[in-house]
């Protein structure tokens, strides 16, 4: 029988990258050929297909790029001879990219995000167990309608779930409120649950004037005021707990809706999703009153890409507070 044909398409990050020995740091270097030439026997497997995106460490990967990066994927996996789309990526933003395509692709074929941890000058470098499970993973008929995946360390992970959790560990990508999808043993994709849901925003526009702001005690409203100053259109607060912020914070929220913009709340804690339980000034119940919008169990990172589209999609209050919190709250 011939292999599956799965595209990766190469963006950089450190499963590009090598030790420069000027600089004694690492750099992205490797082509997408020297990557694939260390993931051996994967020919045994599936047919690759190469498509260079950039090579971009991920802290230099923008919206506008992984709206972009998002555009090539979607008219790579609607090809018939295509099975899956494999995505290279650094890993400090993975979560976010992986997300956007999530969010913007309505395809039921694999489309999966991978990544390295240790450059290849390291000892132990990942990159190409993780190429090679990711390979898997993307010509196992059984990830078909799964979303976009994050395959690393040998684990399946749904881009709507996944966050970077550790600096250095190999075993950094969790899902930490509801665990793994799967693992992939050998070639072998092995899945223990289906994802909870699949989220769609039909928007090729992403708007980048989003804040994404942390509250602390005694944090202030002059940023979200001076942000509105300078035209931002829409606002992100992890806020405390179960979703309240400092009374100081009140304010700004106050001057934010009533211009229109929305705020988007999510919690500072890394699990647990907000609601609106305490009636304090600046509690969940007051926010929700002054017309907070509520962003469920998502970190601020992965909710300022949602708010982000659904800005590029409309500026209706109402539509953006449905797609945040439908299946969410009574
Ligand atoms: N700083 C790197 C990047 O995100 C880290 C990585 O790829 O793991 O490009």
């Amino acid at each position: 029988m011939a292999n599956s044909k799965v595209a990766i398409v190469f963006t950089g990050g450190t499963i590009s990258m090598k030790v420069d020995p000027r600089i004694h740091a690492a750099i992205p270097a490797l082509s997408s050929e020297e990557i694939l030439a260390m993931v051996t026997n994967i020919e045994n497997f599936a047919d690759i297909e190469i498509i260079n995106f950039g090579n971009y460490p991920s802290p230099h990967i923008t919206p506008n790029m992984m709206m972009d990066l998002s555009r090539l994927v979607k008219k790579t996996i609607s090809r018939d001879d295509i099975t899956g789309v494999v995505v290279t990526h650094g890993t400090d933003t993975l979560e976010e990219t992986a997300y956007l395509l999530d969010l913007t692709i309505n395809s039921k074929k694999p489309i999966i995000v991978a990544g390295a941890m240790r450059n290849s000058s390291e000892l132990g470098y990942d990159g190409s167990s993780n190429l090679s499970a990711a390979i898997c993973t993307a010509i196992s008929p059984k990830s078909n309608g799964k979303g976009v995946l994050v395959v690393m360390n040998n684990e399946v992970n749904a881009a709507s779930e996944v966050t970077k959790t550790n600096t250095l560990s190999l075993d950094t990508f969790k899902s930490p409120e509801f665990g793994p999808l799967g693992v992939v043993d050998n070639d072998e994709v092995i899945y223990y649950r289906d994802i909870i849901s699949k989220e769609f925003i039909d928007t090729d526009k992403i708007e980048n004037k989003v804040l994404l702001l942390k509250s602390a005690p005694g944090i202030g409203s002059d940023i979200i005021n001076y942000s509105i100053d300078c035209g931002y259109k829409g606002i992100v607060i992890e806020g405390l707990g179960r979703g309240n912020v400092p009374p100081s914070m009140v304010d700004g929220i106050v001057n934010s809706i009533s211009k229109g913009i929305p705020v988007v709340l999510v919690s500072r804690c890394p699990t647990g999703r907000v609601l609106d339980t305490y009636g304090y000034e600046g509690g969940g119940k007051h926010l929700r009153q002054l017309g907070v919008i509520f962003g469920g169990n998502l970190p601020g990172q992965k909710a300022r890409i949602k708010l982000m589209l659904s800005l590029g999609m409309t500026d209706d209050m109402g539509t953006i507070r449905n797609i945040f919190e439908k299946n969410m709250y009574k």
